[in-house]
């Protein structure tokens, strides 16, 4: 599709991106990364996406993002790792499976196959020969193995837990997977509790080091590290203990131990509360409060972790009759079982200072518990507690031995105290808690354990792996996993002693297999391990990950946290995954919604967008930008778009319409015009080549810009001034898109620069000579190429350019081309602007006063007459007064 023909012909994006795209298919040209290329790596990364069979506009925001930045590090020399693969265990296909009896694998498979020739059609530099499919055995083997190196290493675990039960979905979810109203991630069902023997993952034994390299991470968005630091929630302060006391006032030797932040504040402790499922409720609570406490108890255990905690739902509780004695104070203050103490967090125990913690204050307040101020503010003697808790730290009263001191030499004064006289001692404590991995759902990753009643828990040896998932599973979704009811699956001889044994019937977590994935892209043939050190500590960390601000938290903590324990396994050689992270922002469009009725009217049956009216009832519509979604029939399908404009088309608009971390509102008519603007490119350079330029004189050149720039500072007479414009122009935009190809990104004022170019060769290449006119346009095929692939292999090879325009360095900018001869100088008469005056750019005042006075506009305004006063601005203006 080439030839030089002299002659006008159409911009066809569909027949030129296909073309293009067989190409690089047959000889892929930079986008197969190989460890033996002389680059320095740069290993850029898309969070993969789960195979629903359909692309969405956000991965195409997101996969186009990551292109740009891989094409560009390709083009700077780096020897680029662009890989893609699918997260394909999950609900999804069981779900299918259940509702219209497919089989989970083939369905999956025809999902991937078809996203794959989606995003395929992208354009992007994907090395399809290190894709990686979670759900096949070749990949999954590799997910049990790491487990088994988890269970070796005493990080993988099981035990009987109160777990949060999804009750659409049939199963348990981990803590992360629970939201801030207590609802699944994924169903949106309010999360039950249920107690149930579960596997867990040691995440907590790396809560320290998970926050402390968070600092070093300085390539992740602030608030990334942030939700990270909150999630794993490091606080510091004391376990306290006070001893039970009996019905006769002797003490026990049985003590309740709490944590506090505050143990500066013990001597305003009046009550101890147990949460309701503490070991020890049962044995302490009297005759007399039986039967209130059994009812509380029962009470408690059917709400949700989420309503027992927020901040706005009352507290409730119950006294047990025991007494504690505060171990500062030696006074007998009262036990309490209460709702808002859960037993996951902490001992499960805590003292009740209503004076100094607001919650305490509102539950001592109900129950007619004493508030006792023990703290009081720094200066003052008294603190009114009128309908508030003093929280603040301060100076400490009613204290004893300790009154007078400062909150925080008070804290480190009776830690000391408390791990002299044996009643405390000085704790960190955490939020964060162990990752729950089981599931009962089939389409997952077999956990490879075998239960023996002799041997226990054995491994399944690793020359078994993979234990496969059976394919005539009965999918009745009515709750359990299907792999229970296949006895002949899961019964097994014992690989210790060959007695029956049970296999494993829960399978792992999905966030498991992705909580790896990014270390077997470097080495995914390998089949005798996950991946080799040399290949990972070749590739990663990986240099910039993109993906979605919602796994914050969930993959990206796990990821980290796998890493780490891999790294202490000796598996890989460094400490964190990802050392830059881009969140992109979401892509919205127009929603159009009837207040009335609440229901969602699909853009299409609007018939003036400026006046938006229901076609049914007539009622005048709220229109707004919202994330794209099928129930609200505001999405735009990328498959659509492209058949229209092209893949190109839409890449470049979802770069310019907004940063790539900021929410992006799709508009057609900024759609087209960036059509318009590839329509633009197309014709500027044909119009060169029926002029008879070509790049082909630079054919033996490595880059073709340096040699164009190379033949313009070897011009023998000066450039003239639609020339140096030119210039300028050009390497202004080689400077500043550089620029905004490095981190922070800004893909948005890099195509506005690339347009600002494409004005200036509109506004001045007929007056430049041949160099200078190849300059400009090979310099903006070059800087085009990262944005609009297609258009620019296509471009660069019409006008005669030397190989693939992928493979060209990126330019170099000539500073001497940016300094202007001359500049504009205002003139004004009187603070009124009357004119410009070019003058020279390196004139002084005096020079700049004397060619004001000398110009037509002095003239025609002053009428001859002298100035009574002159204001030079160098550099900017000239302001005469009469
Ligand atoms: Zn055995």
């Amino acid at each position: 599709m080439s030839e030089t023909q002299a002659s006008t012909s159409r911009y066809q994006p569909q027949e030129l991106e296909l073309h293009w795209q067989q190409h690089w298919a047959s000889a892929p040209t930079g986008s197969s990364a190989s460890e033996a290329e002389a680059g320095t790596p740069f290993y850029a990364l898309s969070m993969f996406p789960y195979p629903s069979g359909n692309l969405h506009m956000g991965h195409v925001r997101n996969y186009v993002i990551t292109d740009v930045i891989a094409r560009a590090a390709r083009m700077r020399g780096h020897t680029v790792l662009q890989p893609m693969g699918w997260d394909s265990f999950g609900l999804p296909a069981e779900n299918a499976a259940i509702e219209r009896g497919v089989e989970p694998g083939p369905w999956t498979d025809q999902n991937i196959a078809s996203m794959r020739e989606q995003l395929k059609r992208l354009g992007l530099s994907i090395d399809w020969d290190r894709e990686v499919t979670t759900c096949h055995s070749d990949y999954y083997r590799w997910t049990q193995w790491l487990f088994l190196q988890c269970l070796d290493a005493g990080l993988a675990y099981q035990k009987d837990a109160t777990v949060n039960w999804d009750p659409i979905d049939q199963t348990v979810l981990a803590n992360e997977q629970v939201d801030s109203e207590g609802r699944s991630w994924r169903s949106r069902a309010l999360v039950e509790k249920r107690k149930l023997r579960q596997w867990f993952l040691k995440i907590t034994d790396y809560a320290q080091q998970l926050l402390d390299d968070l600092d070093t991470l300085e390539g992740w968005p602030e608030r990334v590290r942030t939700m990270q630091a909150n999630w794993i929630g490091r606080s510091t302060g004391a376990e306290l203990n006070f001893a039970v006391v009996a019905a006769d006032g002797t003490t026990t030797d049985t003590t309740i131990t709490v944590f506090t932040t505050r143990p500066d504040t013990i001597f305003g402790a009046s009550y101890v509360v147990l949460a309701p499922e503490h070991p020890l409720v049962a044995s302490l609570t009297t005759a007399e409060h039986q039967l209130a406490v059994e009812a509380f108890v029962d009470l408690v255990s059917r709400q949700s972790e989420q309503e027992r905690t927020a901040d706005d739902k009352p507290k409730r509780g119950v006294a047990i009759g025991a007494q504690v004695r505060n171990p500062a104070s030696g006074e007998l203050i009262p036990i309490w079982i209460a709702d808002y103490v859960l037993a996951e967090y902490g001992t499960g125990a805590v003292m009740g200072v209503p004076a100094h913690d607001q919650r305490d204050f509102v539950f001592a307040r109900q129950y007619a518990l004493p508030v006792r101020p023990v703290i009081v503010p720094q200066g003052s003697d008294e603190h009114a507690f009128e309908g508030q808790a003093f929280t603040g730290a301060g100076v400490l009263i009613h204290s004893g031995r300790f009154d007078g001191l400062e909150s925080s030499a008070a804290k480190a004064a009776i830690v000391a105290a408390a791990e002299a006289e044996g009643w405390g001692q000085g704790r960190v404590q955490f939020r964060l808690r162990d990752w729950l991995i089981s599931r009962q759902r089939y389409w997952g990753c077999p956990i490879p354990v075998i239960h023996c009643d002799s041997c226990g828990v054995v491994p399944v040896p690793a020359e078994q792996l993979p234990v496969e998932l059976p394919r005539n599973a009965s999918f009745s979704g009515k709750g359990g996993s299907p792999l229970a009811q296949l006895e002949s699956w899961w019964r097994v001889a014992c690989p210790c002693c060959g007695q029956p044994a049970c296999r494993e019937t829960d399978t792992m977590d999905t966030f498991m297999c992705s909580s790896w994935y990014f270390l077997r892209y470097a080495d995914p043939h390998n089949s005798s391990l996950p991946f080799g050190r040399d290949a990972v500590d070749h590739w990663l960390p990986v240099d910039q990950y993109v993906g979605g601000i919602e796994h914050a938290i969930l993959h990206l903590l796990y990821s980290r946290f796998l890493t780490k324990v891999l790294r202490d396994r000796g598996l890989l050689g460094f400490d964190e995954p990802f050392a830059r992270l881009l969140t992109q922002g979401m892509v919205q469009g127009i929603t159009y919604k009837n207040p009335q009725t609440g229901k969602y009217i699909p853009p299409a049956d609007v018939r003036d967008p400026s006046d938006p009216k229901d076609p049914l009832t007539g009622d005048a519509l709220d229109t707004f930008y919202e994330k794209m979604s099928k129930s609200k029939y505001n999405g735009v399908d990328p498959a659509v778009v492209i058949e229209r404009y092209g893949a190109d088309t839409a890449r470049m608009f979802i770069l310019f319409k907004a940063p790539p971390e900021k929410d992006l509102e799709w508009d057609d008519a900024d759609v087209e015009g960036q059509f318009r603007f590839m329509q633009r490119i197309w014709r500027q350079v044909e119009t060169a080549r029926n002029r008879g330029l070509s790049l082909d004189v630079w054919a033996a050149d490595r880059s073709t810009v340096a040699a164009a720039t190379r033949a313009v500072q070897a011009l023998d007479t000066a450039l003239n001034n639609s020339e140096s414009d030119l210039r300028r122009a050009v390497h202004t935009a080689i400077a500043a898109i550089g620029d905004d190809l490095s981190d922070p990104y800004q893909f948005n004022t890099a195509v506005a620069e690339l347009m600002k170019l494409s004005n200036a060769i509109n506004a001045g290449l007929e007056e430049c000579r041949q160099p200078i006119a190849l300059e400009a346009l090979s310099a903006l095929l070059v800087l085009l190429a990262p944005f609009a692939p297609h258009l620019a292999s296509e471009l660069w090879q019409q006008l005669g350019g030397s190989g693939d325009v992928h493979q060209q360095p990126w330019p170099v900018c000539d500073a001497q081309a940016l300094v202007r001869d001359t500049v504009p100088l205002v003139i004004q008469i009187k603070g009124k602007v009357r004119g410009n005056l070019e003058v020279p750019a390196d004139a002084d005042k005096a020079t700049l006063e004397q060619l004001a006075l000398a110009s037509d506009i002095a003239a025609k305004w002053l009428e001859g007459k002298p100035p009574s006063r002159v204001i030079v601005v160098p550099g900017k203006l000239v302001n005469l007064v009469p």
